[in-house]
């Protein structure tokens, strides 16, 4: 297994956010959790990758227990998250964007790290476009590209992508849905958080379901895509 959560625990001082969380994530997998607002999606995934505290549990990344490491290790192990509501540096170009991405290697100067680069812009045409744009000025779409982007820009084992689909048109949304399925095709794991479930779900593996910080449903994408309970709590009632 590349990443197991293990009976994680994560409390905001006396609010408790996740509670006894557990599940596994493999290697060149998509796994997604799906839940309402506030169901602990995002706290889930910045315990992994560093950003918060957990009160109980571990995280173990490619069989090393990495739950008290510190965000930039993890960075280095390959572990990389694009934020919800995009996080970029709005003052910077989409080049320094992704540079900053890279914050973690050495390899700035060789071919490896331009081939890295010619891949974010080969998924994403549009920031090749722009890549001299101030990123606060670049749409909300774009902007969301360039932190999915900019976190590949780490050369991560495993990226955690938190609400790509956020505030997107429904043609963006196919879009990045797509090139989330070419990010992995090309082989790195991804964990997705979504509230869009449907298209969560079309596209993982395996999916959890988080309700008020538990997980209260486990399987394949699709398993969960036709489960009549699912469908009527976070698919509209019909697929
Ligand atoms: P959404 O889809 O709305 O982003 P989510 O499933 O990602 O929701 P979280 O953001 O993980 O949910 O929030 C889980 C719970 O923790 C919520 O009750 C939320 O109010 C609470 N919470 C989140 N961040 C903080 C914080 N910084 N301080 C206090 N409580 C917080």
């Amino acid at each position: 297994m590349l990443l197991e959560v293990e009976d994680l625990s994560v409390n905001y001082g006396p609010i408790e956010a996740i509670r006894n969380i557990n599940f596994t994530v493999e290697e060149g997998s998509v796994a997604t959790l799906i839940g309402a607002n506030g169901a602990g999606k995002s706290t889930t995934l910045k315990t992994i990758s560093g950003l918060l505290k957990t009160r109980t549990g571990r995280v173990v990344f490619d069989g090393k227990d990495i739950t008290n490491m510190a965000p930039y290790v993890r960075v280095k192990l390959g572990i990389s998250q694009s934020p919800e509501g995009r996080g970029i540096f709005p003052g910077m170009t989409v080049r320094e964007n992704l540079d900053m991405g890279a914050y973690v290697r050495t390899d700035r100067k060789t071919p490896a790290y331009q081939e890295d680069v010619d891949r974010a812009l080969t998924l994403f045409p549009r920031l090749e476009e722009r890549i001299d744009q101030i990123a606060g000025t670049m749409s909300g779409g774009e902007q969301q590209m360039l932190a999915i982007g900019r976190a590949l820009m780490a050369r991560p084992r495993l990226i955690l992508l938190d609400e790509p689909s956020m505030g997107l048109a429904p043609k963006l949304i196919q879009q990045i849905f797509s090139i989330i399925t070419e990010i992995n095709n090309q082989g790195t794991t991804v964990l997705l958080v979504e509230q869009n479930a449907a298209q969560a779900l079309k596209r993982a593996d395996t999916a959890h379901v988080l309700s008020t910080g538990e997980i209260t449903q486990s399987g394949t994408g699709a398993e969960l895509a036709g489960d009549a309970s699912i469908q009527e709590a976070y698919l509209g009632g019909a697929v």
